[in-house]
């Protein structure tokens, strides 16, 4: 936990950073959030990591730093993604907004392609293997926001040239931390980026996050396991309309989720016959809460965050309504869980 670095240190040699330069200053690199780096380039496959104060942090820079290339944007992913697109364009920027069904006819020469792997709320999966494919026939750089399925159930390196995830979410996976990571085999021009824009992690978040990766695999596990369960449980139960789950069968992607995930994640989206709103406010264990992979179970109404992002036309086409309600699935009994969803679903 330092701000800045003595150099040359008393013994004459100067105290060199991964990146082979001398450390200097915190908003450029420090030795904590190095070591969060390297477990993440592990972890993802890649050779390299650099960590950032938000998910948000990670895609704003990346994108910048691309700002030669035209981008093509996942319109299911998580909506402020989006609406930092729609942003850029504003800007100046070259933009493309394409839906999963639509992605692989918008990769053009020289585009860089932006998706996550289970999307955010809907969680649909793309077919990572033939958008990869058509990215490297057609020279496209690709990239995944994997924050849903984690380097447990996707390993990225497989897939894509580059990998993002909000480490917020599972890595973290205690609910006390904002942060985020990109992976890939060279960023050093990245790393320029982030230096400028002042954008890196602080070390006191890094610890917090190398501490939650220790648990990440026990956690995902569980996290599917449970979630599956309740799932299953929803989709028997009369006052639910819709499950949305890609280890469902009745998932649009059941299939492609089967073939590329170790597993079908942790969140479950759905609708039910009644007032979203009143089933959230009868919930009495899970929490009312966006943000999703804690060890506590939370559950939200998208729709909210869709609407400060993205335009009314955008929203429609995403199929993000005010009926959608998100389960993130924690690490607490399942039976707990079932039951507090029980009483509220009656309470409606
Ligand atoms: N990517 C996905 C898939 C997300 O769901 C989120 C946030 O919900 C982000 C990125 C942004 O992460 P952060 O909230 O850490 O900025």
């Amino acid at each position: 936990m330092t701000a800045t670095f003595q150099n040359p240190l008393p013994s004459g040699k100067p105290n060199i950073s991964r990146r082979g330069k001398e450390l200097k200053y915190s908003r450029e690199e420090n030795p904590t959030v190095e070591e969060l780096e390297r477990i993440v380039a592990s972890l993802d496959g890649y050779d390299d990591c650099l960590a950032f104060n938000s998910g948000m942090a990670s895609i704003s820079t990346l994108f910048l730093s691309r700002y030669r290339k035209r981008i093509v944007v996942n319109l299911d992913s998580y909506s402020a993604t989006v609406g930092l697109a729609l942003r850029l364009k504003a800007m100046g920027f070259d933009i493309e907004i394409c839906s999963t069904d639509h992605l692989g006819e918008c990769i053009k020469p020289g585009s860089l392609v932006f998706t996550e792997s289970i999307t955010n709320p809907l969680l649909r999966v793309p077919d990572l293997e033939m958008l990869r494919d058509s990215c490297i026939d057609k020279g496209a750089e690709f990239i995944i926001d994997n924050t849903s399925a984690t380097p447990v159930l996707l390993k990225p390196s497989l897939f894509s040239d580059l990998s993002i995830q909000s480490a917020t979410k599972y890595l973290s996976g205690t609910n006390d931390t904002v942060g985020g990571v990109v992976s890939g085999n060279e960023l050093s021009e990245l790393w320029e980026w982030r230096r400028v824009l002042g954008s890196i992690l602080d070390p006191f978040r890094a610890f917090l996050i190398i501490r939650g990766v220790k648990t990440l695999e026990l956690r995902m596990r569980r996290h599917c396991e449970t979630a599956l369960t309740l799932a299953r449980w929803l989709q028997d139960h009369p006052k639910v309309k819709e499950v949305i789950y890609p280890g469902l069968e009745t998932h649009k992607d059941h299939q492609i989720a089967k073939r590329l995930l170790k597993g079908f994640g942790g969140i479950i989206s759905f609708r039910i016959n009644g007032d979203a709103r009143k089933f959230l406010m009868n919930l009495r264990k899970i929490k009312r809460a966006t943000s999703f992979g804690a060890s506590i179970s939370l559950a939200s109404i998208p729709h909210g965050s869709a609407s400060s992002n993205l335009t009314e036309d955008l929203i429609k086409a995403s199929g993000i309504d005010g009926s959608l309600i998100r389960l993130s699935v924690g690490l607490e009994d399942p039976e707990i869980l079932i039951e507090d969803l029980d009483s509220s679903l009656k309470g409606i």
